[in-house]
C-alpha cells in the first residue's frame, strides 16, 4: 500500500517526517500511516509543477490524451485492487466501488482523454483586413482539493479536464482517504505521466489546504467541500487573484407528484438518500411528496429502508456500509437530536444499529425524518448522512416553494408522468442539475455543478475544459491599412 507523498515523479516522506493514521470506518482500526503533507511540502510540490508546465503545455494534445487514455486502461486492468482499497478506507459497499466509482473513474479519465484534442479556437468575424483567432490556453499550475466521501472519482473529475488542458496539477486528497490517489499516483507513473504534472500530497486543511489555496504559484483551486470551507478558499484567493471552481454542498429536492411510477419513485428516492451511506453533495435529502400518495408512498419506503442490508463494506451483499469518519457519524446523530427536539418524528433509524459485530464502527441506520414543517432545520442545513426528510404539499407551486426554499442550489428531482408538468417543474427548480423520473444520474459527458451556496463553476463536459482554459485573442493586420492616429512621419523626428 503505498504511503508516501508523490511528488515530481518521486514517492517521499514529508521533509517535516510527520505521518497520519488512515482508519478503517468499519472498525475503527488503522489501516496504515501515511506521510502527512504541510507547508514545505506542497511548496515543493507547487515548485515541481511549475517547472513541468512548460513542456506539458507543449506536450502534442493527442499525447496527452492518450496518456490519459492509457491511465484508464491501466485503472480498468487494476479494478478490484482499487475498488477494495476505495471500500477499505472510505466504507463504500464493495458492490458500489466495483460497479460505480471504479468505472466511473475510467469513464471519466478517457472521456477527457478523447476531448484533449479536440480543444478548439474560434475564428472571429473582425474588422475586414484582420484576422482574429482565439486559442484556448492552460492556466498552469492547478491545486486541486478534494473531500473524503468519492476520493478516488474526484481525482478523475478534477485531473481529467486540467491535465487534457495542457495544466500541471498539485492534488490534495482528504487527510481521511488518501489511499486510492496515491495508488494512482503510481499508474500515472508507470504509464508515463512526466515527472512533476501530477502531485499529491495528503494532509490537513489547516496545513497543506491553505498553503495550496494561498500560494502565489498556483493558478487556480478546484475545491469540493462544504460551503464554509468554500468562503475560505475565496478569500485565500485573494492573494493572487487565482481562479475559484467551487463545488459544495447540496440538499437535493425531491418531489414526487401524484400521478409518479410509485414503485420507481420508492426505489429512486432510497437511492437518491441511501446510496454511499448519503454522503454525496447530490443527495435527494429533502422527500417532498404529493398528500394523495404520502401514506402509501412513505410506508412503502420506511420498509424498503429498513430492509436495507447494512455491514462491512467488504462483504458483496453489503447495501450500504458505515459513515467515513466517527466524527461524521457523531455529527449525522447530533441531526437526529435536532430533528427530534423540533418535533420532528422519527419514522425509521435515527441511531447506530444494534448489531454487536458493527459497535466499533461508524455506522447510523437508514433515517427517515418527517418534520413538522419545511422551517426546521435538517429542511435546510446539510446533514451528508443517510438522513431524508419528508414533507407533503398540495399544489405543484407549493412543491416549488418547499424545492427552492434553501440556499444550496445543486441537484434535484422530480417523479411524474405528465410530460409538461415534468418540463415545466423541472425549468424552475434552482438547481444546477434535475433529474426527472430518475435521480443522481451523473457522466463525463453533462456538465456536473451548482448555484448559490452549493457553489460556481462546473466540472465534466466540455464546460470542464472551459474551466481549465482561459482565451487567449490574437489579432493579425493581414492587409489592413492603418489609421493615421498621428498624421506625421516618425522617422523624420
Ligand atoms: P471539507 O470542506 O471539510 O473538506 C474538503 C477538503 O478541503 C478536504 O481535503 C480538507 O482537508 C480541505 N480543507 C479543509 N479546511 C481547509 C482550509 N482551511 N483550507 C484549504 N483546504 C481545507 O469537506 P468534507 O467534510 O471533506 O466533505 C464534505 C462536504 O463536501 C459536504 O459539504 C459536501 O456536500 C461537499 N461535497 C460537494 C460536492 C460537489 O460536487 N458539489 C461533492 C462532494 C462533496
Amino acid at each position: 500500500m503505498q504511503n508516501q507523498l508523490f511528488i515530481n515523479g518521486e514517492f517521499v516522506d514529508a521533509v517535516g517526517g510527520h505521518r497520519l493514521p488512515v482508519i478503517n470506518p468499519h472498525d475503527g482500526s488503522v489501516i496504515t500511516e501515511i506521510a502527512e503533507g504541510r507547508q514545505a511540502d506542497i511548496d515543493l510540490a507547487v515548485a515541481a509543477a511549475k517547472a513541468a508546465f512548460p513542456k506539458w503545455k507543449a506536450v502534442a494534445a493527442a499525447e496527452r490524451g492518450r496518456l490519459l487514455l492509457k491511465l484508464a486502461d491501466a485503472l480498468e486492468a487494476n479494478s478490484e485492487e482499487f475498488a477494495q482499497l476505495e471500500s477499505l478506507n472510505t466504507g463504500h459497499p464493495i458492490k458500489d466501488s466495483r460497479f460505480l466509482d471504479v468505472p466511473r473513474t475510467a469513464a471519466c479519465f478517457r472521456y477527457f482523454g478523447g476531448m484533449a484534442d479536440k480543444i478548439q479556437g474560434d475564428v472571429m468575424p473582425v474588422e475586414p483586413g484582420f484576422l482574429n483567432y482565439v486559442v484556448r490556453e492552460p492556466l498552469g499550475v492547478v491545486g486541486a482539493i478534494v473531500p473524503w466521501n468519492f476520493p478516488l472519482m474526484f481525482c478523475s473529475w478534477k485531473m481529467g479536464p486540467a491535465l487534457a488542458a495542457g495544466n500541471t496539477i498539485v492534488l490534495k486528497p482528504s487527510e481521511l482517504t488518501p489511499l486510492t490517489s496515491l495508488r494512482l499516483a503510481e499508474l500515472m507513473r508507470e504509464v508515463g505521466f512526466p515527472n512533476g504534472v501530477v502531485n499529491i500530497v495528503p494532509g490537513f486543511g489547516h496545513t497543506a489546504g491553505e498553503r495550496l489555496a494561498t500560494h502565489s504559484d498556483v493558478a487556480k483551486i478546484a475545491f469540493t467541500g462544504s460551503t464554509t470551507v468554500g468562503r475560505r478558499i475565496v478569500e485565500y484567493s485573494s492573494s493572487n487573484l487565482k481562479r475559484v471552481q467551487l463545488e459544495l454542498g447540496g440538499k437535493g429536492a425531491n418531489i414526487v407528484f401524484n400521478d409518479a411510477n410509485i414503485t420507481a419513485a420508492i426505489n429512486g428516492s432510497a437511492f437518491a438518500i441511501f446510496h454511499n451511506q448519503g454522503q454525496a453533495c447530490i443527495a435527494g435529502s429533502r422527500l417532498i411528496l404529493q398528500e394523495e400518495i404520502a401514506e402509501e408512498f412513505i410506508s412503502k419506503f420506511v420498509a424498503l429502508a429498513k430492509s436495507i442490508k447494512i455491514g462491512n463494506p467488504l462483504d458483496p451483499t453489503t447495501e450500504m456500509g458505515p459513515l467515513t469518519s466517527a466524527m461524521h457519524r457523531d455529527r449525522v446523530l447530533d441531526f437526529v437530536k435536532v430533528a427530534v427536539d423540533e418535533g420532528g418524528e422519527i419514522l425509521a433509524g435515527g441511531k447506530s444499529p444494534d448489531d454487536p459485530a458493527l459497535r466499533n464502527g461508524c455506522y447510523v441506520l437508514p433515517t427517515i425524518v418527517r418534520v413538522r414543517n419545511n422551517e426546521s432545520r435538517v429542511c435546510h442545513e446539510e446533514v451528508f448522512g443517510p438522513f431524508v426528510t419528508v414533507t407533503t404539499f398540495k399544489t405543484e407551486q407549493e412543491a416549488l416553494e418547499i424545492a427552492n426554499s434553501t440556499e444550496y442550489g445543486l441537484g434535484g428531482g422530480l417523479w411524474t408522468n405528465d410530460l409538461s408538468r415534468a418540463h415545466r417543474v423541472a425549468s424552475q427548480i434552482r438547481s444546477g442539475m434535475v433529474w426527472i423520473n430518475s435521480y443522481k444520474r451523473v457522466s463525463p459527458n453533462s456538465p456536473f455543478g451548482g448555484t448559490g451556496k452549493s457553489g460556481y463553476g462546473r466540472e465534466m463536459g466540455f464546460e470542464a475544459i472551459r474551466e481549465y482554459t482561459e482565451a487567449k485573442s490574437i489579432w493579425v493586420n493581414v492587409d489592413a491599412k492603418l489609421p493615421p492616429w498621428y498624421p506625421r512621419d516618425a522617422t523624420k523626428n
